[in-house]
């Protein structure tokens, strides 16, 4: 009566299935949790619709309360099947619904009623009856669909509605592959029940999810064998709010350095040795390995970091012997007490982050530490941190204008561009904050780019002849000078807004004119390309006079505390210093004028050009074009 030549096979497959993914640890997630639930319940229904089939073709083998039994079994996995796939959904869509909401009520209503009618239909006959002639089906059989429908129609509906959850192309649409799978699946079931096809859409269905989302080894770091760092984002997101823990973080100083001297080879041993000693010294917490020699250690609310920490450094005094190698290891340790609870997640990574810099830093053996109240500091930077993703993201990095003005008639020759982002709410964040992230996230290319087509752009609207300008400052951070195409970008712009690249100074501060053989054959380049260059920040760094003489700036800008300090306790230096500069043949600009006094100083001693509150800080372009016009 009935066809197994899918079910079969769809159970050996999903056999399959079951043996790689209980082959390797997985994560203590809720989605990891419902998966084993979905995978678990699909064994069950698989083998019962088989079972139950065999038994019902040969009903006089068997006792009828027996069949019944059997059958009911089947309708109660079958009908919990739809309900886990749309919790699947739910929980991959990362909705948080309040406990008492009223979907979280509703949304098990179906799955009950299905499951009180298939109880009941064990004496009323309602889903199937079994008599002389064998196995029927009941006058309410259709119902057995109602709920599947249901969760079916509720888990697009939820797609649709929380689309951007989901990230990645292939995840999004792999969450829609196997919602339809199922959805046509059913359908097949009821235009043909005696395949037994749906079995075989449902496992499909596991096997998309298994792919896109559940393989464990997108949990794990195959090298050591524990879970990576996707999976601490992972753990620590979900239990954002509820859960208590206590972390100890450690990081392998100098990492990449001891790559270097002992080997890739040997390190990723020497990492798959200690994450082993870890397993089995602490059974009791869970490891993560966050790449670059970084491993973080979590435990409950009351774990003893101390003692591990006593521990680990004892641990670490012996060598860590690898293929006939041995390692010395050195470490520093971050501990983040989260007894309390903690609120975002990205919070506790960030400081775990924070603190591992230091401690790896840190030349002896520390201890960083951090708890609630420490951890809300940290939330600015990252607040800095979105808002600059977010600008960069949305081409939204603003440029302020601040004037550079004659020495001698204190009128207007030129001025700084100088970047700006705003938060959330509006409020304006200075370059302080954020080029330092942008620099350390390698964003700072972009920020630089968009700050110098911004800039094309203003000389493309404004004549700046007419407001006796002849040129802009625009900052470059050393990082933009790694990329080798930086010179054909900056080209490509200025030609597209036609300006003429001498009306662009590029500002470099003397801190980061290091010796730094790519920076000086890019800034060659660019000169012979047209682009001026300036020394920012001078006073700062450490540039001796030859050197200066051999590098190609024509502007010298004299920072503000150097140009302070003088002020302050005239003496002989900084005049003799401008005095040889202006005889190799800079122009000389003195920064951070806040006072007629210093203005006449600073010019008494040779500045060309001067820069300052005195005149005015930088301000938006619309208002510098309004006040210079
Ligand atoms: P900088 O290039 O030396 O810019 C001068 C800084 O001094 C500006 O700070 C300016 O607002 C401030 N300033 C100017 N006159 C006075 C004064 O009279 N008194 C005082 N107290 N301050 C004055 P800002 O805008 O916060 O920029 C800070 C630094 O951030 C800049 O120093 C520059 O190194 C960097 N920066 C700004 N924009 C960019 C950019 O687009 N790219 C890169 N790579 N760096 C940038
Ligand atoms: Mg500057
Ligand atoms: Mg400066």
């Amino acid at each position: 009566m009935w066809d197994y030549s899918f079910a079969i096979p769809s159970l050996l497959i999903l056999m399959i299935v079951m043996f790689f993914y209980f082959s390797l640890p997985r994560l203590p997630i809720k989605m990891n949790r419902v998966f084993l639930s979905i995978v678990l319940n699909e064994a069950f229904v698989i083998v019962l619709d088989i079972v139950s089939s065999l038994a019902d073709e040969n009903y006089r083998l068997f006792s009828v309360p027996f069949l019944i039994a059997l059958n009911t079994a089947y309708f109660v996995f079958f009908i919990i099947r739809m309900y886990l796939y749309y919790i699947y959904t739910f929980v991959l869509l990362r909705i948080n619904l309040p406990k008492k909401s009223i979907l979280s009520i509703v949304d098990t209503i179906p799955m009950l009623i299905s499951l009180s009618i298939i109880f009941a239909g064990m004496f009323t006959g309602y889903i199937f009856t079994i008599d002389d002639t064998g196995y029927h089906s009941g006058k309410l059989y259709n119902l057995i669909y109602v709920s599947n429908y249901f969760y079916l129609i509720l888990s697009f509906i939820l797609i649709y509605c929380f689309r951007d959850r989901i990230r990645r192309r292939r995840e999004r649409r792999s969450i829609i592959g196997y919602n339809a799978l199922m959805a046509i699946g059913l359908m097949v079931r009821i235009a043909l029940p005696k395949l037994l096809l749906f079995d075989t859409f449902c496992v499909m269905a596991v096997i998309l999810i298994y792919l896109a989302f559940e393989n464990p080894e997108f949990f794990i770091e195959l090298r050591s064998g524990t879970f990576n760092s996707h999976a601490f984002r992972s753990y620590i997101e979900e239990n954002e709010g509820k859960g208590k823990y206590r972390i100890l973080a450690f990081v392998i100083k100098n990492y990449h350095e001891m790559r270097e001297i002992y080997g890739s080879a040997q390190m990723d041993h020497g990492i798959a040795l200690i994450s082993n000693f870890l397993v089995k010294n602490y059974s009791d917490r869970m490891f993560f390995y966050y790449r670059s020699g970084r491993f973080i250690v979590v435990g409950k609310a009351d774990m003893d970091y101390k003692r591990m920490q006593e521990e680990l450094w004892v641990r670490f005094h012996l060598p860590w012997k690898s293929n006939n190698t041995e390692l010395y290891l050195d470490i520093g340790f971050a501990v983040i007490d989260c007894s309390e609870g903690y609120e975002h997640a990205a919070e506790v990574i960030s400081t775990i982050g924070k603190l591992l810099e230091t401690a790896d830093k840190s030349g002896d053996q520390v201890c960083e530490y951090a708890d609630k109240t420490t951890m809300e500091e940290y939330e600015d930077d990252l607040k800095n941190k979105l808002a600059l993703e977010s600008a960069i993201d949305n081409e939204r990095v603003e440029i302020f204008l601040q004037p550079i003005m004659h020495a001698d008639s204190k009128n207007l020759a030129g001025a700084e561009a100088l970047a700006r982002i705003r938060d959330e709410e509006g409020n304006l964040i200075s370059p302080g904050a954020f080029i330092p992230i942008a620099e350390k996230n390698g964003r700072i290319s972009q920020l630089g780019e968009q700050v110098f087509e911004k800039v094309c752009k203003f000389l493309s609207e404004n004549d700046i002849e007419k407001m006796n300008m002849s040129f802009i400052n625009v900052n470059l951070s050393p990082i933009q000078f790694m990329r080798n195409d930086l010179c054909d970008r900056f080209l490509r712009i200025i030609r597209r807004y036609g300006i003429d690249a001498e009306k662009i100074h590029l500002e470099i501060t003397e801190e980061s004119m290091k010796d730094e053989q790519q920076m000086l054959r890019q800034i060659e380049m660019m000169q012979r390309a047209g682009f001026l260059f300036a020394l920012d920040d001078y006073g700062k760094g450490y540039s001796n006079l030859t050197r200066l003489k051999r590098t190609p700036f024509i502007n010298i800008k004299i920072d503000m505390e150097v140009v302070w300090d003088h002020c302050k306790n005239p003496d002989n230096v900084l005049p003799m210093m401008v005095r040889s500069f202006k005889d190799i043949g800079f122009t000389i600009t003195a920064e951070g004028i806040e006072t007629e006094k210093m203005a006449d100083q600073m010019s008494e001693m040779g500045a060309d050009l001067l820069q300052g509150k005195l005149f005015s800080m930088p301000i938006p372009v619309n208002e510098f074009i309004k006040k210079y016009s």
